[in-house]
């Protein structure tokens, strides 16, 4: 019998979803046409896959097609023949289900989802808290274990994550992070994109050349410079946010571990060694660790435990505005709102921003706004180059905009301008005023607060988190006037 060919994605290019056999990557360049992707996220995976298909040589099998069953079944990789490492997605486990492969265990995430099952068996999904996830692996694992007991006494630093940037900078005054150097094969990748581009494939952002990592060898080469240039202030300042500094303390690293190249136990690993060395601060260390061993294999598990259904069926604040047009294009210019254009505008640019951003400048105006909650993930999965069909969802629908009722967070993360003035510098240079909620010069988030408690209060009215804001909103002497402005505004 032929030993079956293994198809590995774009999100499976490390050599530990290699055994030895034959390996099939699959490029389909028609994706482009049906759907908008991140200009540079659509060169970094096809550079990725090319680069893995070089490194093996003989070995790999590139085959194309106009999707990828027609890909998979031109070569005859169908039934026995057929063998992948898991599915990164239900569209692609349906697909080798339908082809008869056969699928092993997933690679690339710390808990397995047996083990998730039993944590999760017999618990609500309301139940299914990240802290308790978090808590059971660092139990499990040992890592930053000590007699039992976790390192300095508590399992999170979350509170001592929070810092302001530092007052009066206009950045964190850090080197700049690691860049890799084109090749051949980056100018075929561009080529090809540029013929697809001029045949009018709908790219989000502008073209660039590569920042991230493509192979193993570069993403080795990320990481060492992380630890050695911002692991020490990636804890502290893990929530601020400056104009000056599109990067911050931040690892990136979510690139090259969501396309396989970087095992995020190996990543974690590494800075438990710099702190028990003594070369890196707690808070630090604990915030990366719950990030990669907590939050992404939660979401991961939670992707597949909520069900195929989870992104589309759930819109709990009946948020039905489309996300803008101008999002989804390669130029986001017509914002006025500092914070919102600078977020918009390093998306197009580069297809990445840090997390706050994307939870207190994005998340937090989709949310106020009612942007459709599904729409919005495919937008946050196509225009960021770290976004995967899993990790989007909980990420999105849940965490972000509170569509799904209250499973993965405990409340609609909004909040007003005041906090945004508080941990970045953004509000100084911005045409509005963080403090106002009425008038021209209204901070579109401050007074997008209010009107958006006014939309969803007969929803959230039992969540006793929202006591609190829902009482402020009924003492809100102008909420009629806040709430009418901002219906009529379009502009922002
Ligand atoms: Fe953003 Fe409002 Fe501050 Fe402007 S004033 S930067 S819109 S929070």
């Amino acid at each position: 019998m032929t030993a079956p060919t293994r198809w590995l994605t774009s999100e499976q290019l490390g050599p530990h979803f290699d055994d030895g056999g034959e390996i099939a990557l699959v490029e389909v360049l028609e994706q482009y046409r049906r759907r908008p992707v991140h200009r540079q996220k659509a060169h970094l995976h096809l550079s990725a896959l090319r680069h893995r298909a070089a490194e093996l040589g003989d070995r790999a099998r590139v085959i194309t097609g106009p999707t990828h069953r027609e890909a998979l079944e031109g070569a005859g990789l169908t039934g026995d023949r057929l063998e992948t490492v898991g599915a990164i997605s239900w569209g692609m486990r349906k697909l080798v289900e339908e082809l008869g492969g056969t699928m092993l265990e997933p690679r690339g995430f710390v808990t397995e989802r047996a083990v998730f099952d039993d944590w999760a068996a017999g618990k609500k999904p309301s139940q299914l808290v990240m802290d308790r996830f978090y808590r059971e692996v660092r139990e499990r694992t040992g890592l930053l274990m000590e007699g039992g007991q976790p390192v300095g006494g508590q399992f999170s630093f979350d509170a001592a994550n929070r810092e302001r940037p530092p007052k009066g900078a206009v950045s964190l005054g850090l080197p700049d992070p690691w860049r890799p150097t084109e090749d051949d094969i980056d100018r075929a990748v561009r080529e090809d994109l540029d013929r697809l581009a001029a045949d009018g494939a709908p790219f989000i952002g502008v073209d660039a050349p590569r920042r991230f990592a493509a192979t193993r060898e570069e993403a080795l080469a990320a990481l060492d410079d992380f630890v050695e240039t911002r692991l020490n202030d990636f804890g502290p300042y893990e929530d601020a946010m400056l104009r000056g500094d599109a990067i911050m303390a931040h690892t990136r690293l979510s690139v090259p571990i969501n396309l396989g190249l970087l095992r995020p136990l190996e990543v974690v690993e590494r800075v438990v060694a710099e702190y028990e060395a003594g070369r890196a601060p707690l808070n630090s260390v604990e915030g990366l660790v719950r990030q990669l061993i907590g939050w992404r294999d939660w979401v991961w598990h939670l992707y597949w435990h909520l069900g195929p259904d989870y992104t589309t069926s759930n819109n709990f604040l009946d948020a039905r505005t489309p996300v803008p047009e101008n999002w989804w294009g390669p130029d986001p210019s017509t914002v006025a709102a500092a914070c919102l254009s600078d977020a918009l505008e390093q998306i197009a640019q580069t297809g990445w921003t840090h997390h706050i951003l994307r939870l207190m400048v994005l998340g937090n105006h989709a949310l106020q706004r009612g942007y459709d909650p599904a729409e919005l993930t495919a937008w946050f999965r196509d225009a960021f180059v770290d976004g995967t069909a899993w990790v989007m969802p909980a990420n999105v629908v849940g965490m972000s905009q509170f569509a799904d009722g209250g499973v993965v967070a405990t409340k609609p993360y909004a909040s007003g301008g005041a906090y945004i003035q508080k941990m970045s510098d953004y509000c100084g240079s911005c045409r509005f005023d963080p403090k106002k909620r009425l008038g021209d010069d209204a901070c579109p988030f401050t007074a997008g607060y209010w009107a958006f408690l006014d939309r969803v209060e007969p929803r959230i009215r039992g969540n006793h988190r929202m006591a609190q804001p829902l009482a402020g909103l009924r003492r809100l002497a102008d909420r009629e006037q806040v709430v009418a402005q901002e219906r009529a505004r379009d502009a922002y």
